[in-house]
């Protein structure tokens, strides 16, 4: 299931010292659900839908995951995606496991009105499987806030109760938190301010922010906020890409205006393209001699077919999965720093945290609250998992992998394992 990922796991392992039981135990992932979803369309045909909801550790909590809506959404892919979770939840600190669910549809496809029945009845299908003490979905790829009110709305109805805790990533007036949308940018932002001093000594960056040259490719949700971000430190984003226009700009492009420009039009041309700035081809921005590289598109962009192109001396990895363990083996053996996934984009599971504390405290945060404490959060994790790559000698990915499954192990061995009823009751 893991392919090349198996590797980075098994340095984990032998670093973090768990149980055999810990390693036992995160072999298989704890339930799987494959349902179908039947979907009266606009033209009064039904269809039906294929739908997953995979959790794949609880031992620190009710799991936690986003529900994506893709056409290449298959059980492997969600097996995959919902052990990420448990990792990443566990290496900044969540109380939660983790989880994740798709529907196999392409939503471009369905109108406004189908989109809503789908995803009522992917929760009709589930409803027995979820619940804020027992498994929580978010929105993920092709899923937004508009989705996830109408999946907290069925549950509810389902439930006969107001149950908002049950989803997160809601619209504020159902729940949602403060600062949910920029959360996965605001947290990758935290990370990399936070490290640079330390990039600046392990991997050459330039001791001159304004030196220190940034290109971001996927300039959607968390792609347009961390590139905004990087400005705001100082730092020169050079670069941005969406799917279909990638720019350029030696001296620095204008962030702020690019990113209304996307908002308003939802691409990258026309007024964005005025001033020293250059269209430049997709693949060519990954190759760019930048220092610090933001992949936040999609799975993938860096593999073996790209990965001799690529300059850059550091990539925070806001995306999930976009070096593949095959490029990220090769990336290592030429000294560049990767940063983990697990660690970088967590800022946005970790304010879906912070919703659900709100929801079943029915006491929401004022924005500066939230902001507050996801930064106190993502310094304290990335100050931990930055003294594990210094005590061990291992890459910043192998270091968080060792962080989370420490805490994993611990909660797997409180239950009682192996070595522990050997110990005895004392642990003696
Ligand atoms: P999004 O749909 O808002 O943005 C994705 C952007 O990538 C779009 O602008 C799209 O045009 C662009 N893109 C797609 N293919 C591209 C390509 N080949 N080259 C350049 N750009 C391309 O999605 P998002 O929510 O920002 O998520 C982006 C990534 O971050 C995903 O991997 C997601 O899993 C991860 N992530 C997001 C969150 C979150 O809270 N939004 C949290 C954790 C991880």
């Amino acid at each position: 299931m893991l392919g090349g990922a198996q590797k980075v796991l098994d340095e984990a392992f032998e670093h973090a010292e768990v149980s055999d039981d810990t390693i036992e135990r995160l072999r298989l992932p704890k339930s799987a659900l494959k349902v179908s979803i039947p979907v009266r369309m606009d033209d009064g045909s039904l269809r039906t839908f294929a739908g997953y909801r995979v959790r794949y550790d609880d031992t620190r909590g009710p799991t936690k995951g986003g529900v994506r809506f893709h056409p290449k959404v298959n059980t492997d892919e969600v097996q995959s995606l919902a052990f990420w979770m448990t990792f990443k939840c566990a290496a900044v600190g969540l109380p939660f496991g983790g989880a994740k669910g798709g529907v196999k549809v392409d939503p471009k496809e369905l109108s406004l009105l189908e989109l809503e029945r789908l995803s009522r009845g992917y929760i009709d299908q589930i409803a027995d499987f979820i619940g804020p003490d027992v498994d929580i979905p978010a929105p993920d790829v092709y899923t937004n806030e508009l989705v996830m009110g109408w999946m907290t709305d069925q549950y509810s109805i389902i439930h006969r109760e107001l149950t908002p805790a049950a989803i997160t990533g809601k619209p504020m007036s159902m729940g949602g938190s403060e600062g949910r949308a920029t959360a996965t940018g605001d947290g990758a932002a935290f990370v990399i301010e936070q490290l640079l001093p330390r990039l600046r000594e392990s991997a050459g960056l330039p001791d001159d922010a304004g030196e220190t040259t940034v290109a971001v490719q996927g300039f959607g949700n968390a792609g347009a906020t961390i590139a905004l971000r990087c400005a705001e430190l100082g730092l020169r984003v050079v670069a941005v890409s969406d799917s279909s226009t990638a720019l350029y700009a030696e001296g620095g492009l204008d962030v702020g205006p690019i990113g209304e420009h996307k908002r308003r039009h939802g691409d990258l041309e026309g007024e964005a393209l005025e001033g020293e700035v250059n269209e430049i081809d997709g693949e060519e921005l990954l190759g760019l001699d930048v220092d610090l590289l933001i992949p936040s598109a999609l799975e993938g962009a860096i593999d073996t077919g790209n990965v001799d192109d690529v300059k850059a001396k550091v990539i925070a990895e806001v995306a999930n999965g976009p070096v593949s363990p095959e490029a990220d083996a090769k990336l290592a053996s030429r000294g560049v720093v990767v940063l983990p996934d697990i660690l970088v984009n967590a800022g946005g599971v970790t304010v879906s945290y912070f919703e659900w504390v709100q929801n079943r405290a029915g006491l929401p945060w004022e924005a500066d609250e939230v902001r507050d404490r996801l930064r106190s959060r993502m310094e304290t994790e990335t100050g931990r998992i930055w003294e594990l790559v210094e005590e061990h000698d291992v890459s910043p990915r192998v270091a968080a992998y060792v962080h989370a499954l420490r805490r994993i192990g611990e909660a797997i061995d409180a239950r009682g394992s192996a070595e522990r009823f050997q110990r005895g009751a004392d642990g003696g």
